[in-house]
């Protein structure tokens, strides 16, 4: 299938997701993760309409972006960005997914020229596999961001667990949201987080009935050459 006819069916599956919950599809963005492709299958991608992108390593934004230069496209960053890489990366996205350590904050305020959206990444499932903070270290650690001028958490960020236990799925999305909500309440104008990214290939129809507003697409939309 092309690109296209993958987008094609992506979108239906979110259309339907929203109309079982009844929320307005407009309010879901899919984010093409592009890391185990080529940059000619990514601009495929952007050929067929999406307007934002995703890769994990320095070195993939950099090759994609020789190729895909059009002005539309919001560059994204997943996974985990080492301290030492930030500067190369801050200033070729707009959005960073994987916030999660202070370190980390620090090499934003120094190299970043204006402010970047964040997402805060939130182990909920508690696997020792997946990167982000505790549940127990969000508050505090949103609270230490105030001190960041270049930091906007627009957002949390979650992966769910492997698995086919589509409840123990959707309660992680769930306290993502719970979360997500009580920091907006919070009112903090560093950390208006409005935003969920949450949502994979396999779990994004099931995100998206959680209140996902980004979706993370690899395999289901691009494929997967490694
Ligand atoms: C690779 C990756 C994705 C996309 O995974 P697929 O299963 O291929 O859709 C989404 N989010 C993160 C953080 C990833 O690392």
């Amino acid at each position: 299938m092309t690109v296209a006819d993958q987008l094609t069916t992506i979108q239906a599956t979110i259309e339907k997701s929203c109309e079982k919950v009844d929320r307005d599809p407009s309010e879901v963005k899919v984010i093409a993760v592009t890391k185990y492709v080529t940059p000619e299958r990514a601009l495929e991608a952007v050929q067929a309409g999406v307007h934002h992108l995703a890769e994990n390593r320095m070195e993939g934004i950099e090759q994609k972006q020789s190729v895909i230069t059009s002005e539309n496209i919001a560059w994204h960053f997943i996974g985990t960005l080492q301290s030492r890489k930030a500067k190369h990366v801050v200033n070729r996205i707009q959005y960073l997914h994987s916030l999660d350590r202070l370190s980390l904050a620090e090499q934003i305020e120094k190299y970043r020229e204006n402010v970047l959206d964040c997402f805060i990444q939130v182990n909920i499932s508690g696997e020792e596999s997946k990167h982000g903070l505790s549940e127990s270290e969000l508050l505090p650690f949103i609270d230490a961001l105030k001190a960041y001028q270049k930091i906007r958490v627009i957002g949390l960020m979650t992966m769910a667990p492997h698995t086919d236990n589509e409840m123990l799925i959707r309660k992680v999305f769930q306290r993502l949201k719970q979360w997500q909500l009580r920091i907006r309440d919070l009112g903090y104008s560093h950390a208006p987080c409005q935003e969920l990214s949450m949502g994979m290939s396999n779990d994004y129809a099931l995100a998206i009935e959680e209140g996902a507003t980004f979706v993370r697409i690899g395999t289901a939309l691009v494929g997967n050459d490694k």
